[in-house]
């Protein structure tokens, strides 16, 4: 490909408000074009890149025993209120009317469709197992959309779905997924690790998340570097400090005029956090809930979620808590009737503890549970911060770092086959819900996260499998029919043996030149310029080292593919 010919040209200077580097440098080196928040389109380098993102998954989905098939975008809105998912997805579902008044959703994910028509075309056992895969684009109406690729409103994504017999054999499909996106990940040149993630208030048993650590990412992941233990902040576990003490002293009221806070209390009374209860109220549709935890500890949400099986909750306001006729600021589990009252497992590990006095100015002193309240339910409650310790080995520190999800696997379980009754005749001719998988990769984000992680101040550092182009061909003087002679041969010299090239035959500075191909990123730079011609060599260097090597005319493919072999290049003709 020539570059004169190429849609689209490389901008010099960082755009204004553009926070991402992969979303900078995508707009520098025109790989993509803003159409409207979150919508985009991809000129021809990042199309190029996405096909082969596309193909290497395809490769290993089908390796791994996936089927392709394709699922239809416009979706009739009966089927996602079957699930409940018009709800669940809420107002970042997308939907249309038709001519005739009907309802229909522009799908977000397939789960729906995809087990209606399992339902039609399943009946036995003998019928699976099977794992069904798609890649196709996805609407959804993000709040937020940002970053580029890395969250849009429409997006490619490939969605797999696994469907089994019993838990154990989904266990075997989910392990085979996990396979395919970690072969997948590292040919895309992704270094990412696998989390431990929320399975969401749908139900379904185990989720895992494939995280590229990156500053700049929107997840936050819990690490233990001792034993390998990485979760997403939202499920992660730790080993809080126990503080109990060995005597429960009487239970009495203090008098704490105008303090309404843990820190002011703290101050008041002279005692550290972990002395104190934390009283929340929270909002679960109209019902008022009472949320406990040790007062060095914080509520993780979803957590909450998931204890209490809702997807929605929101911290009362004021005026909810006067409401119920609450002392805001005074509130404690103690001696109050009509609430149901959750807490955190950390009120076991501490005793003779400060809570609010149920009215207004005061506070109890050696608060103990379960000797003075009972809770309906006790649960791990609490968020993971930095420095807790790890509950998988010796408890050594956990340590947070941001990271961006490119993938993400689920054991649904049977909550679709369920609604939708997609059941199949066992052995004995019982009917029984077919129990599912779902994993998805998003192709965009997937881009956007391997340019996050593989650039440098001067532009992107395509790995090798996913570059538009394998080599960025410079010819210096490209008007002399001398040089262009010669970078043509080149460049069908390269073709010959697979390679694509993309070549700089413009009549531009060698500075632009050079400019230009480190901010496109492809991986190996060839120069043909009249000094080397005398010498009978050409420069070829490697977009990720600084090494420049006078190659031979004769031996430059060689170098070439020996540059790409050791950067990982699977060789598509064997
Ligand atoms: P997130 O938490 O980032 O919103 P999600 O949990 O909604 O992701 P899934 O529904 O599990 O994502 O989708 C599978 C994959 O699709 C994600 O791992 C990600 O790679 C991609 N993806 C999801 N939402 C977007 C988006 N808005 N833009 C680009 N890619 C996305
Ligand atoms: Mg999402």
């Amino acid at each position: 490909m020539k570059i004169s010919e190429l849609l689209g040209k490389t901008h010099r200077d960082n755009p204004a408000e553009v926070e991402l580097i992969s979303h900078k440098l995508m707009l520098r080196s025109a790989m993509i074009y803003q159409v409207g928040a979150g919508i985009y389109g991809y000129l021809p380098l990042a199309w190029k890149s996405l096909r082969k993102i596309e193909e290497i998954i395809r490769q290993e989905m089908n390796s791994a025993g996936s089927q392709e098939l394709r699922l239809s975008i416009l979706q009739p809105k009966e089927l996602w209120d079957t699930t409940g998912r018009t709800d669940a997805f809420g107002d970042d579902l997308f939907t249309l009317i038709d001519r005739k008044g009907r309802k229909l959703v522009v799908a977000p994910t397939h789960e729906e469709e995809l087990t209606a028509i399992v339902k039609a075309h399943v009946s036995s056992y003998r019928d699976l197992p099977k794992i069904l895969y798609q890649i196709h684009t996805k609407f959804r109406d993000e709040p937020r959309p940002r970053g580029g690729l890395m969250r849009v409103r429409e997006f490619d994504m490939k969605d797999a779905y696994s469907l089994d017999i019993s838990n154990e054999e989904l266990d075997l499909s989910y392990q085979k997924m996990v396979k395919a996106y970690k072969a997948i990940y590292k040919r895309c040149g992704l270094n990412v690790i696998q989390v431990e993630a929320d399975s969401g208030a749908i139900g379904g048993k185990d989720s895992h998340e494939f995280v590229l650590l990156a500053d700049s990412g929107e997840d936050t992941i819990v690490i233990c570097e001792a034993c390998g233990y990485y979760a997403n902040v939202e499920k992660a576990v730790f080993d809080p400090v126990d503080y109990s003490e060995d005597n429960q002293s009487d239970l009495s009221e203090v008098s704490t005029p105008k303090v309404t806070s843990i820190a002011g209390l703290t101050d008041f009374l002279s005692i550290p956090t972990h002395k104190t209860i934390k009283t929340l109220c929270y909002m679960s549709g109209a019902e008022l809930i009472l949320v406990v935890i040790r007062g060095d500890l914080e509520v993780n949400e979803v957590k909450l979620k998931s204890v209490l099986g809702v997807s929605e909750i929101r911290l009362a306001a004021a005026k909810d808590i006067e409401k119920h006729g609450l002392s805001k600021g005074y509130i404690s589990p103690v001696g109050i009737n009509g609430f149901r009252i959750i807490a955190d497992e950390s009120l076991m590990l501490g005793s003779n503890f400060v809570a609010g006095g149920n009215k207004q100015e005061v506070h109890l002193i050696n608060v103990n549970y379960p000797r003075d309240f009972k809770a309906d339910v006790v649960s791990d409650l609490a968020q993971a911060t930095e420095g807790q310790a790890c509950v998988n080995c010796t408890g050594e520190k956990l340590a947070i770092k941001r990271g961006i999800e490119v993938g993400h696997v689920f054991k649904l379980g049977d909550s679709f086959s369920k609604s939708i009754g997609a059941t199949f005749a066992d052995e004995s001719g019982q009917l029984k819900p077919i129990v599912m998988g779902c994993y998805g990769i998003g192709l965009g984000r997937l881009l956007a996260a391997a340019i996050e992680q593989h650039n440098d101040d001067n532009g992107i550092k395509f790995p090798v499998a996913i570059a538009p182009y394998q080599v960025h061909l410079i010819a210096i003087d490209a008007e002399k029919p001398e040089i262009s002679k010669i970078a043509e041969q080149v460049q069908s010299d390269l073709h010959e043996v697979g390679l694509e090239v993309l070549y700089d035959d413009r009549n531009e500075s060698v500075g632009v030149k050079f400019k230009d191909a480190d901010l496109m990123g492809m991986p190996i730079r060839i120069v043909v310029s009249l000094r080397n011609l005398k010498d009978n060599v050409l420069e070829v260097k490697a977009r990720d080292s600084d090494q420049i090597d006078k190659v031979p005319y004769g031996s430059f493919v060689d170098k070439v593919k020996s540059l790409l072999d050791e950067r990982g290049f699977y060789d598509p003709h064997g």
